[in-house]
């Protein structure tokens, strides 16, 4: 895999301020957001930026990058409900252990929003060869007046006084045991360290505005039930300036009335007559790829499985496709006319087995003659 370097990524230089990448990825997250840019490799482009904008937005990552590069395991991307930047990393474990001794969190720097879960019921067969489709869903957005500021714009928000933009404040507490202190968020700028003047008045001062939204997902042909596509940057909005989270889409398939289906094998009971059983046949069977003949051979029991090669689900991520297995079911006609009966009985009489009239079984019969009735 050749990976771009971030910066020339974002089109800024190497020492560019904290400012200056944001900016750069403000106006790129805007221009390939695949809401906005309907061209085909938008959303690559728009998740090569915010893969960018994630980790040159943190110190801590861009420092890593800087040193190692690409080739730092710590770089990875795309684990399932990472909390990307607020993840639970050593400087929480630190600081809930020893109170006051942690390093503290700068409660401006930029933190990538929520990650989000959709659940999408979807038809079998589309699950089977993929479609496009457009689900709605209400979630969080960064309020577009403000950019999730939250102030009114022309307005500036100042550093909290009460906590001199730390957005905590220490409590003291004498107890029996001494005096303890305790951290908390500060209450004047609830833990933001920023406090609005000036509200916007579109979000309320929160920077955020919940939306209706209108989300293209391609379902991948060959998914299964409880599988989960990434849609990256439709998750809730960045915090500070943070890119946005990632919607995960849990498909749910709807089952099918006559295929049902184990992997990429699909499972299919097939039923046939008893003349076709006895006598062979070729019939014509339902796949997901449409019909096919299939020789029944004469003497045909009922449970006998039969398998079609290549008739099931091509595998999602391409590894070949599966097969379709047949299970046959022989029919036992319940309504019989006179013509019908007549022939059957005459059927059985060849046969060398003779049901009388009141239906008595050759086992019946078996054990009269033993008995000497
Ligand atoms: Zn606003
Ligand atoms: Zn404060």
């Amino acid at each position: 895999m050749n990976k771009r370097d971030y910066y020339e990524v974002l089109g800024v230089s190497k020492t560019a301020s904290k400012e200056e990448i944001k900016k750069a990825y403000r106006k790129l997250s805007k221009m390939y957001h695949p809401d906005l840019n309907k061209e085909a490799d938008a959303s690559d482009k728009f998740q090569e930026v915010t893969e960018a904008y994630e980790v040159l937005s943190d110190e801590q990552k861009r420092e890593q990058y800087d040193q190692f590069g690409h080739q730092d395991p710590n770089q990875g991307f795309g684990g399932f409900g990472g909390g990307g930047a607020d993840g639970f990393g050593f400087d929480d474990i630190f600081s809930s252990f020893f109170g006051g001794g942690g390093r503290r969190r700068d409660p401006n720097a930029p933190r990538k929003g929520d990650d989000l879960q959709y659940s999408m019921p979807i038809d079998f067969m589309d699950a089977v060869f993929g479609k496009e489709e457009e689900i709605s869903l209400q979630k969080e957005e960064e309020c577009g007046t403000c950019d999730g500021s939250g102030a009114k714009p022309g307005t500036k928000t100042k550093t909290c006084p009460h906590c001199q933009g730390s957005g905590e404040q220490n409590v003291a507490q004498d107890t029996p045991f001494g005096r303890m202190v305790n951290r908390r968020a500060c209450p004047h700028c609830s833990g933001s360290g920023q406090i609005i003047e000036e509200k916007c008045t579109t979000c309320s001062g929160r920077g955020k505005v919940v939306k209706n939204k209108k989300i293209k997902v391609t379902i991948p042909a060959g998914v299964d039930d409880g599988q989960q596509l990434r849609v990256t940057g439709q998750g809730g909005p960045g915090v500070n300036g943070g890119p946005p989270g990632d919607l995960y889409v849990v498909f749910r398939v709807r089952p099918h009335k006559q295929f049902q289906r184990d992997g990429d094998d699909i499972y299919l009971t097939l039923t046939i007559t008893f003349p076709q059983a006895a006598l062979g046949d070729e019939v014509e069977v339902p796949t997901v790829s449409g019909k096919v003949k299939l020789k029944i051979p004469a003497g045909t029991q009922s449970g006998a499985k039969f398998r079609l090669r290549g008739k099931g689900v091509k595998n999602v991520h391409g590894y070949g496709t599966g097969d379709q297995h047949i299970t046959v079911q022989v029919n036992t006609p319940s309504k019989l006319n006179e013509k019908q009966k007549q022939l059957l009985r005459e059927f059985a009489e060849v046969s060398g087995d003779i049901p009388d009239e009141q239906g008595s079984s050759m086992f019946e019969k078996i054990k009269r003659t033993i008995k000497g009735e």
